[in-house]
Order: C-alpha cells, then sequence, then structure tokens
C-alpha cells in the first residue's frame, strides 16, 4: 500500500512530463523546424525521390525510365559520388531533375559532432554547387536524426525532407512487391527509392528501376511525377518533429567509442 502511495504521484508528474514534452514537439515541428513527411495539395501531384547517388550504371538507367514516362524526381546525392560521376551529374542536372544533399560520405548525423555535421553538408554542397538549385534540400543519411542535428541542418537554411511512403527498396522487395506498395498513390505523396545503395555499389537496382516504370505506367496519367522543390510549390508543406537515431547505430558507436 506505502508502495502504491509513492508511485501513484510519481506516475503522475511523469505522464504530465510526457505530455508537455509531446505538445511542445508537436508544435516545434510545425514550424520551419519541423522536417517535410509530404505536401497537402489539391494537385494531383506526386514526387519521387532517389537516394545514394549517383550511381554510373543504375542512375542513367533510371533516367531513361522517368524520361520515357516525362517524369521528373528528387535526387539526395552524396557528394563523394558526386565528384566521382561528373557526367551523370550534368545529364540529372540536364534533365531538369532536383538535387539535394545527402551528406559527403552518408554517415548518420546524430553519431557526430555539430563541427562534422556541418563540415558533411558544406563538402556536399561544394559538390553540387556547378548544379544549381532553387531551395536547399537535405535528406539525413539513414533517415537518422536529433534535435541537435536538426538544429545544424536548420541553421545552415536546409529543409529536411523525409517521406511518407516507403517501398523498402533498400531491402530485398521484387519489383511486383515494390509496385504493390505504391499502388495507391495520392496528390502531394513523398516516396523513397535508391538508385544506388551507399556501400554497396554492386547492388543490382534492376527490380526498383522495372517496379518504377510499372508505378509511373499505372497512375499516368492521372498524376503527375514533379520534383520536390514543384511540389512545394503546389501546396502547404505537412511537417512533423522527426526524431530517429536508430538503436543498432547507437550500439555501433559506444562499440567503436570503446573499442
Ligand atoms: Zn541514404
Amino acid at each position: 500500500m506505502v508502495d502504491e502511495e509513492v508511485r501513484r504521484p510519481r506516475s503522475l508528474v511523469r505522464r504530465l512530463v510526457g505530455r508537455v514534452r509531446r505538445e511542445a514537439y508537436a508544435l516545434l515541428g510545425r514550424t520551419t523546424f519541423g522536417t517535410i513527411v509530404s505536401v497537402s495539395t489539391e494537385r494531383p501531384m506526386v514526387a519521387l525521390t532517389f537516394d545514394d547517388g549517383p550511381h554510373p550504371d543504375w542512375t542513367p538507367r533510371l533516367l531513361d525510365v522517368l524520361d520515357r514516362h516525362g517524369a521528373k524526381a528528387t535526387f539526395f546525392v552524396v557528394g563523394e559520388h558526386v565528384a566521382r560521376y561528373p557526367e551523370v551529374m550534368q545529364r540529372l542536372h540536364a534533365d531538369g531533375h532536383a538535387l539535394g544533399n545527402h551528406g559527403q560520405r552518408h554517415v548518420r548525423f546524430p553519431l557526430i559532432s555539430a563541427a562534422e555535421r556541418r563540415r558533411e553538408l558544406r563538402a556536399c554542397a561544394e559538390a553540387l554547387a556547378p548544379y544549381p538549385q532553387p531551395r536547399r534540400l537535405f535528406r539525413p543519411p539513414h533517415m537518422n536524426q536529433s534535435l541537435a542535428s536538426r538544429f545544424v541542418t536548420w541553421r545552415l537554411g536546409y529543409d529536411v525532407i523525409a517521406c511518407n511512403r516507403d517501398a523498402t527498396d533498400w531491402e530485398h522487395p521484387t519489383s511486383e512487391q515494390m509496385v504493390r506498395a505504391l499502388s495507391d498513390l495520392r496528390a502531394g505523396d513523398v516516396v523513397l527509392l535508391h538508385d544506388a545503395i551507399y556501400g554497396e555499389p554492386g547492388r543490382s537496382r534492376a527490380a526498383m528501376i522495372e517496379a518504377v516504370d510499372a508505378v509511373l505506367a499505372a497512375h499516368a496519367p492521372r498524376i503527375e511525377f514533379v520534383t520536390v522543390p514543384a511540389l512545394l510549390r503546389a501546396g502547404r508543406p505537412r511537417r512533423k518533429l522527426w526524431l530517429m537515431v536508430s538503436s543498432r547505430a547507437r550500439a555501433a558507436a559506444r562499440g567503436s567509442a570503446s573499442a
């Protein structure tokens, strides 16, 4: 009985603190500090986004498919790949696709210092300098983000773009599974895909490209596939406070710190 009486006020305080924190986070998430997950729009537009490239083989193949359907997309590129494959970058830019910053070396931002985060962002931005963009977009590597890492990207004027649709194409789904996952695209959706898998340059993207071809064919002409900046111009961004630090990454960081 005594224990009960002692525990009750404590858990009440904990619940209250939790509630206040959740509400504060929800409010903060709706400001420009929040991460964009989709766009509220009446216009039938969807943004496909591709991470981790450019890749010398898969990106041009994907671009052929996008071209064939008259689709535009957004590529969140890794700085060290940008420098390595300038001819792919030139085509991406010339074809009218949007480009965003995905860090210089694809490291998890919550696990590095503020100075390292700034270095990662600036190095990738420098690599992207020959391909000017209408706005600064950033997608956190592994989608990992903390309050502190968002503060750095916010200070440097980046909008963070997450997604509300995901075909988990970095795992090993078949093209049919990916098509099914994206069978009911709606106006304002932002779709996460990968034209390369960072650290695995040999990984085939054939199934993903096949799926994109089928998704574009299935949704045309009902939906227009546009870049993220074009989608943002067509409506109002839906934002939320996106905080994610994978427990595996934390364990790995602890391991390397103690090693
Ligand atoms: Zn990535």
